[in-house]
């Protein structure tokens, strides 16, 4: 069974994701933490932001596991370092979605996806897995909520990472990244035909990944 779960940011995809894969004891794969990964790996290698082919390659070379830290963190492992907290930093928030925009990184980067599916038994996070990377998924779920709500989220987040950002800049930052990931040519945002969508505005994520667990037993 693939399970796909797509969304804007901070609609809750990647905690729900995590906590339905440790529940089912699925492989979790966070997708944009591999678009993370390559972003970060530009901004510390002195890689420009708009050279794409520069950017393709690194995508191509990419070498990125999930491990299952303690309290069941999640940590990413990018070409052998730990990257967990470097790819979450503001810098690679800011410039994320012009990387996912080139169209050779997205294509390195799905098929990478797909091996690790090709395993079975995962739960994939993301922007384009039910419409793009995993089509054939048995359950799609987008998740949504309000600007606001997915800001405040954020804004405790990084507050707890010790960073001091605004509310407003986290409603301005997701606003442009929304923007950004809707409207590009390829794999863009887009809820699937046959995706469940679920507003998670107001509902903590076991509310929401008791909700999906109903509707893989068919409620
Ligand atoms: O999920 P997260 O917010 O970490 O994703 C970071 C960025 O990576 C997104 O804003 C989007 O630009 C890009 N992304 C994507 N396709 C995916 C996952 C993430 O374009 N499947």
């Amino acid at each position: 069974m693939l399970i796909a779960i797509d969304g804007p940011a901070g609609a809750g995809k990647s905690t729900v994701a995590r906590k339905l894969a440790g529940l089912l004891g699925y492989n979790y794969v966070d997708t944009g933490a591999m678009y993370r990964a390559v972003t970060l790996i530009a901004l510390t290698s002195n890689v420009s932001i708009h050279d794409t082919e520069a950017l393709t390659r690194l995508a191509e070379e990419l070498e990125i596991r999930f491990e299952r830290g303690a309290n069941d963190e999640t940590l990413v492992i990018a070409n052998g370092r730990d990257v967990t907290r470097d790819i979450r930093t503001p810098e690679v928030s800011r410039f994320v979605s012009l990387v996912a925009q080139v169209p050779g990184v997205r294509g390195h980067l799905t098929d990478k996806q797909r091996t690790m599916a090709g395993l079975g038994q995962v739960v994939m996070d993301g922007r384009d897995i039910g419409t793009v990377v995993l089509p054939e998924a048995g359950m799609k779920i987008f998740l949504t909520a309000t600007v606001e709500e997915r800001a405040r989220r954020r804004f405790f987040e990084t507050a707890g990472e010790g960073y001091s950002i605004s509310l407003q800049d986290h409603i301005d930052e997701i606003g442009t990244r929304d923007i950004l990931d809707a409207s590009r040519e390829i794999a863009p945002l887009v809820q699937a035909p046959d995706a469940v969508v679920i507003d998670t505005t107001g509902k903590d994520p076991d509310q929401v990944v008791e909700l999906i667990l109903s509707l893989l037993r068919g409620g």
